[in-house]
């Protein structure tokens, strides 16, 4: 028979009439969990054990200004390309735990309980992904943030506006520090998104937590072999991380691109997300390059889950190539 045939047959009449079918289907009492697993997922990198624990994920429909300058019949084509429905965007949230040296370190902790609430349990699953892990918020030392969008930051408070992290540092990088809580750049922000964010982040550290906050300069190690390095643009002090013990290294790239298969096959589009558009490209081409050529692994926090691969050029525009998964760490 041949596949045609055969895929026109997979029917439910088909099944119905298949005796190994229906022997089966009168012990089917076991109702479907209809539940996803817990998202995490561990690796080394040397002496180094992460952990990436997923956000979950949102979707919305896709907008004329989703990508700033292509028009939504190409944006359409790129998600047709990769298989995936057309007219709306999914975008997946991938936070890091590292224990090295002794510090148990959460870099960004995700969209946050306020979020998980208003979403239907979509985003801000991280606090029930972490305990999946075995992991306790108590334990934590050290909260390491990338930059101040809602999705890295709200998750360090709880649904009632209390730090999460009760024993833990906070730190933030200086440029996006300084940015943020600077009256004036708060009142010449754009109405809306941006006047939005500045609010939002002045209510997660208006809790109490300003005091536990560290700012850190780039180049400085923030904890052992976590190296954060300047990729302005998305925001102004957007921060990556190359993670590294003995030979092993791992290049954190926080929102170097936000979903792969439209920004890192097109790095040229500039998704209304970025602040500087131009700035945030020409930081994008510039890390996929050295990526490249230094073949790095690479942790995207918007890759899709576990969000761990390597780029490779592909055409005019880079491919992430998904890291296999891995039973054993
Ligand atoms: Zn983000």
């Amino acid at each position: 028979m041949d596949i045609t045939r055969r895929l026109a047959l997979t029917g439910a009449a088909a099944m119905a009439v298949s005796p190994l079918f229906s022997a089966r289907s009168a012990n089917a009492a076991v109702a479907p969990v209809g539940k996803q697993a817990p998202g995490f997922y561990r690796y080394k990198i040397g002496d180094i054990e992460a952990t990436v624990v997923s956000d979950g994920a949102v979707t919305f429909p896709l907008s004329d200004g989703f990508v700033l300058n292509a028009k939504k019949d190409k944006v359409n084509a790129a998600l047709e390309k990769a298989f995936l429905p057309r007219d709306k965007v999914t975008v997946q949230f991938a936070p890091l735990v590292i224990n090295t040296g002794g510090k148990l370190v959460v870099i960004d902790p995700g969209n946050g309980a306020a979020a998980n609430a208003t979403s239907k349990g979509a985003v801000g699953q991280f606090a029930s992904n972490l305990a999946a892990a075995g992991i306790n918020p108590k334990d934590v030392d050290m909260v390491v943030i990338s930059h101040f969008h809602s999705d890295h930051v709200d998750g360090l408070i709880d649904a009632d506006a209390r730090p999460v992290f009760t024993n833990a540092e906070v730190l933030v990088p200086a440029v996006e520090w300084k940015f943020w809580m600077d009256d004036g750049e708060m009142s010449r922000a754009p109405a809306g998104r941006m006047q939005q964010l500045f609010k939002s982040n002045r209510r997660v550290f208006d809790t109490g937590l300003k005091k536990k906050v560290t700012p850190y300069e780039w180049g400085k190690e923030l904890a052992p072999g976590l190296l954060p390095i300047e990729t302005a643009g998305h925001t102004p002090g957007h921060t990556s991380y190359v993670l590294s013990s003995g030979s092993d290294k791992v290049f954190i790239q926080s929102d170097v691109t936000n979903n792969p298969d439209l920004f890192v096959t097109n790095p040229g589009w500039h998704v209304n997300f970025d602040q500087d558009g131009a700035k945030a490209e020409s930081t994008r081409r510039r890390v996929y390059d050295m990526l490249i050529v230094e073949k790095l692994k690479v942790q995207g926090f918007h890759y899709p889950f576990p969000a761990l691969g390597h780029i490779e050029k592909d055409g005019r525009g880079y491919r992430l190539v998904p890291a296999h998964w891995s039973p054993t760490i």
